[in-house]
């Protein structure tokens, strides 16, 4: 895929246009070259994420996603909510990894443009000006790697992939459907998570 298309495809999944994502996107493809690999079909890739929730430019993870292919659904990816711009790319074929972070001094200072200004005042991304915004992304777009992230070395991580659950069983509580692999078995029923565990 064409770097121009790959940025399409991954506004278009993210929702708006703000420099974060942009951010992963570069980073996500920065990790990939130094493990020499290509966009994840299914689950040679994995993402050790190190962003959280409740901080900003949780953006940054959706650019990693789209890069890497890994995802949720496909379940190659992770968040250790440690809420810091960081991730481990792992090559789960080749037992290698590599660990990708933005720089302090570059991000410290993204934190004070006048896009993240708008957002702390509470103006949703999508509605911060394009002449606020475009410069910001098109830098993000533009820099040379080494301006702005940290790259590990390749490094070894064995990875013991399981093979996926296939079948399901009938939940006794609510008779729903439920991979037999997340069942409790409690006073001789067969239990999903919600009937087990309610919230
Ligand atoms: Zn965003
Ligand atoms: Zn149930």
């Amino acid at each position: 895929m064409q770097f121009e298309q790959l940025f399409d495809m991954a506004v278009k999944f993210h929702g708006h246009r703000c420099p974060a994502m942009p951010m992963g996107l570069r980073a996500g493809l920065a990790a990939m070259k130094v493990l020499g690999a290509e966009r994840a079909q299914d689950k040679e890739l994995y993402v050790i994420s190190e962003t959280g929730k409740g901080h900003a430019a949780g953006c940054f993870l959706d650019g990693i996603m789209a890069a890497t292919g890994c995802t949720y659904g496909k379940s190659n990816i992770e968040k250790r909510y440690w809420n810091k711009m960081a991730f481990t790319l792992v090559d789960t074929r080749k037992g290698k990894a590599v660990r990708v972070s933005l720089k302090p001094e570059f991000f410290e200072q993204a934190l004070q443009s006048p896009f993240v200004q708008q957002r702390r005042k509470g103006m949703p991304p999508q509605d911060v000006p394009a002449e606020v915004l475009e410069p910001l992304l098109q830098r993000v777009l533009s820099l040379p790697e080494e301006q702005f992230l940290d790259i590990s070395d390749p490094f070894d991580f064995p990875w013991e992939g399981g093979q996926a659950c296939f079948d399901v069983v009938r939940c006794d509580g609510c008779g729903e459907a439920v991979f037999t692999n997340a069942v409790t078995e409690k006073d001789g029923k067969t239990l999903c998570g919600g009937c087990a565990r309610p919230l």
